[in-house]
């Protein structure tokens, strides 16, 4: 039986490489340990409801500070993940599980009870299925929209890379507020840091998603510190406006064993501010770019910020 907490059995693919020694995080980087009543109750109300974590799959640095304010980001479809990213820690191999067709009740349910303005939703890949689990995203969506309906929906979903045209078409045909997808690295870096994927493919998905619902926002995320330089950078921001992106979230990449892919070095805050200026003037309506920028990080305050964004642009116009 595999044990998903031994991180040999978590990444089994990965644990015949040599060491990469971690380095010591900077100054800059400093989170709140986990901890507190608000911290606890989200805890426990994701273990009531059997549901899986990306903070804790991915050992956010983020989970002290987003927990004890409610704000934990519900992986669904399982705890296994079909891809083998080399800067990921959710377990990797073939699912053992079929996908729970309670699941996107138990994920409702849960939202309800922490009474989030806002919810992030995200997934593992699940190649083995047949539509990616479009469906299952999308009845996570429904699913949440029928319990609480005040609370706007976030996805950050998979490639959908092996699937027909209708898998995308399914999530966005149950009409999530914000959807994201990370392009996670520059191209150059594809073979080394997301071997199952395809730069081009990822972009094309998001302007797919913006050709089918104009109105929906589109967000996407790359992690610096992986060995890419600020040209490269530059030429991810051009391309996620060339396919009408509209928010663009940079963190720093932080190396979680050292089987994992190396941390080439700690971008400096001051160079965070820099591509924060330099995507604003691409014409992003939101950026956040700092060392410890998530996906989800601060994601209900930036939808708020992202819709007023959108109304000035609109006054503007
Ligand atoms: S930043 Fe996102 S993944 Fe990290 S703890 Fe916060 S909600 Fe979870």
């Amino acid at each position: 039986m595999r044990d998903l907490k031994i991180p040999e059995q978590r990444h089994p693919e990965k644990a015949k490489r040599k060491d990469n020694p971690q380095p010591k995080k900077p100054d800059w980087i400093r989170v709140r340990a986990p901890g507190g009543q608000g911290y606890a109750d989200t805890r426990k109300i994701m273990r009531e409801h059997k549901l899986v974590t990306v903070c804790e799959e991915a050992s956010c640095p983020n989970v002290g500070e987003c927990w004890s304010q409610g704000h934990a980001t519900m992986m669904i479809m399982g705890e296994v993940c079909t891809r083998a990213c080399s800067f990921c820690n959710i377990a990797t191999g073939k699912p053992p599980e079929a996908l729970d067709a309670f699941e996107p009740g138990r994920v409702a349910d849960a939202v309800q009870k922490l009474g989030l303005n806002h919810v992030v939703i995200t997934s593992v890949d699940r190649d083995d299925v047949e539509d990616g689990g479009a469906e299952h995203f999308a009845q996570t969506i429904r699913a949440i929209r029928h319990r609480s309906p005040g609370t706007t929906i976030e996805i950050l979903t998979p490639d959908f890379i092996r699937c027909g045209p209708e898998a995308l078409e399914k999530v966005v045909a149950a009409r999530p507020d914000v959807f994201n997808h990370n392009l996670e690295t520059v191209p150059g870096l594809y073979p080394e840091v997301r071997p199952g994927a395809r730069y081009f493919h990822s972009l094309r998905l998001l302007q797919r998603v913006k050709e089918m619902d104009p109105s929906m926002f589109t967000k996407s995320g790359i992690m610096v510190g992986l060995g890419e330089d600020r040209q490269a950078v530059m030429q991810v921001m051009e391309d996620m406006r060339a396919a009408d992106i509209d928010f663009l979230t940079i963190g720093q990449y932080l190396q979680p064993t050292p089987k994992h892919h190396a941390v080439d070095r700690f971008v400096h805050p001051d160079e965070f501010a820099g591509y924060e200026k330099a995507a604003l003037g691409k014409g992003f309506l939101m950026v956040s770019a700092t060392p410890l920028t998530r996906s989800s990080y601060h994601a209900g305050d930036d939808f708020a910020r992202l819709r007023a964004a959108r109304e000035a642009k609109l006054a503007r116009a």
